[in-house]
Parts: C-alpha cells; sequence; structure tokens
C-alpha cells in the first residue's frame, strides 16, 4: 500500500489541456467551466502512481496534492 494523497487542481492556472484525465480518469474529470478538476477524495494506493503522473506533468503545475 501506498501512502494515501488526495489531489486538487488549483483552477486558475488549469489550461485544459487535458493531460491529468486522459493519465487518470478515474481522479480527474471536466467541469462545468471545461476546467479539470479532481474527486474530492482521497485515492487508492491502486491509482497513486498515475496521480503523481499527472501532478508532475501538468503544464501549469495547477495539480497539487492536498
Ligand atoms: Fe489542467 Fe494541468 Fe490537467 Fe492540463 S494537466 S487539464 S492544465 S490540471
Amino acid at each position: 500500500g501506498g501512502i494515501i494523497l488526495k489531489a486538487h487542481v488549483d483552477q486558475d492556472l488549469c489550461i485544459s489541456c487535458g493531460l491529468c484525465i486522459s493519465t487518470c480518469e478515474d481522479v480527474f474529470h471536466w467541469n462545468d467551466d471545461e476546467k479539470a478538476e479532481a474527486i474530492e477524495e482521497e485515492v487508492s494506493a491502486e491509482l497513486e502512481d498515475s496521480v503523481r503522473e499527472a501532478i508532475e506533468n501538468c503544464p501549469t503545475e495547477a495539480i497539487q496534492e492536498v
């Protein structure tokens, strides 16, 4: 088991490139403003690696671990 984390997308920084959603669509989705949004839940250990990948690869560093 990994460390449990929660992800949060800063709506002002997200440029809607879609990378996080294609990396981990179990956690990230489009919201009504056409920005990415993370589920407001702790991420299971199985998804942790792909969430970390999304955090690292976001071009504007809009995703934070909370
Ligand atoms: Fe927005 Fe970053 Fe996700 Fe791209 S990778 S949609 S900029 S949060």
